[in-house]
């Protein structure tokens, strides 16, 4: 038996561990330390979610940002990026599709994109809300100030997705440049929670420069938080962006941190992306079966989708997108899970 199963027990019975521990929990896994947090994870995911997986439409509505983080190719310095922005129209009629393919949320995600204010989401938020009130809508458009957040939130917004993509400051500052501040960044997540949003926070696994203590730092922030949802996914390289020619992240790693997330909070809502279904055909289900119980397909207009190209290879024309929710429900099917029709609150 592996010597790493005092720290198992312990996190599975306290759903909480040191810094240190978890650092060590990262440091010494293997396969054997993977399958035994797999089995503990699934029998808790099974206790509070069943077999059933909540689906997310996920709509991409612009891919113009005036951020300029080192790994993501959407950055602003990335001059050969094919940028785009939906109109509320557009927008509109991708919820009408979502709807009828059985998406019960919805999730406008986009770089920051200043075109994008307060004065054209919240009437486009009102005209979701009014059109589908069984629905969520989740945003993840980056950094807003409060007043900003509080308008959306009344115009009907549900959920608001930030990746605090790495809880220690010294590996912040070396994956965004100096204009961009770890501290606003938290300071949102603290604004959003106190605004009373379900706040998904998360990370990259892998990303250039992270250690295992990072990590652990990352464990210990979403465990002191208790977020809805943590979105983790591994890093994956873009060409044309400073981290081009840097490795990327691994499934084996993120599924790892998977499993590690749901004994620290077993209700988190644990998305299976489409970074690992991008880097492994069989990444999303890897993921369910270390723990996720969410999946978002991609709901934005086809022609867009080559445009939001945040790393190389990103899949978005295939069998990932929402349009296949069948070919998804067969998929998780066979390994033993249901995609159910439901706006997927954290239980
Ligand atoms: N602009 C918003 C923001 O940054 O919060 C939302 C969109 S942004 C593209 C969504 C997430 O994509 C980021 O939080 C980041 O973790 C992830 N991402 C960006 N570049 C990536 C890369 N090269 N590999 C994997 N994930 C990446
Ligand atoms: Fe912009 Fe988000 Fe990409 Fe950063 S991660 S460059 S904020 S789209």
């Amino acid at each position: 038996m592996t010597d790493l199963l005092p720290l198992i027990d312990k996190l599975e019975r306290a759903h909480s561990l040191s810094r240190e521990e978890y650092e060590i929990l990262i440091s010494g896994r293997n396969n054997e330390t993977a399958s035994l947090l797999r089995e503990r994870a699934l029998r808790l995911r099974r206790q509070v979610y069943g077999n059933t997986v909540y689906v997310r439409g996920l709509i991409e509505i612009s891919s113009y940002c005036k951020n300029d983080c080192y790994y993501c190719g959407l950055r602003a310095g990335n001059q050969k990026a094919q940028r785009y922005r939906l109109t509320p129209e557009e927008i509109l009629s991708c919820c009408r599709e979502g709807w009828e393919l059985g998406f019960r949320t919805f999730v406008l995600q986009g770089g920051e994109d200043p075109w994008f204010t307060d004065q054209v989401l919240c009437p486009l938020l009102v005209r979701i809300k009014t059109e589908f009130p069984d629905c969520a809508v989740t945003l993840s458009l980056g950094e807003r100030g409060e007043a900003s957040f509080q308008r959306l939130r009344d115009a009907g917004a549900d959920r608001y997705l930030l990746r605090h993509e790495t809880a220690s400051r010294a590996h912040y500052e070396k994956l965004h440049p100096p204009r961009m501040s770890y501290d606003n960044r938290m300071e949102c997540l603290r604004q959003l929670r106190g605004i009373g949003y379900q706040v998904g926070l998360g990370f990259m696994v892998g990303s250039p420069f992270q250690t295992a203590a990072d990590l652990a730092a990352d464990l210990k922030f979403v465990e002191e938080f208790r977020p809805a949802m943590c979105g983790i996914g591994p890093f994956i390289p873009h060409h044309d962006t400073p981290f081009g020619d840097r490795p990327g992240g691994s499934v084996e790693l993120t599924c790892y941190l998977l499993s590690i997330l749901r004994l620290i909070q077993p209700n988190l809502l644990l998305p299976a992306t489409t970074a690992l279904g991008t880097l492994d055909p069989l990444g999303r289900e890897k993921g369910i079966q270390a723990g996720a119980n969410v999946v978002m397909p991609n709901l934005s207009p086809v022609g867009v989708r080559k445009k939001y190209m945040l790393y190389d290879n990103k899949i978005c024309t295939g069998e990932e997108s929402a349009q296949c929710r069948g070919y998804l429900s067969a998929r998780m099917a066979s390994i033993g899970y249901e995609v159910v029709t439901d706006r997927g609150d954290p239980k």
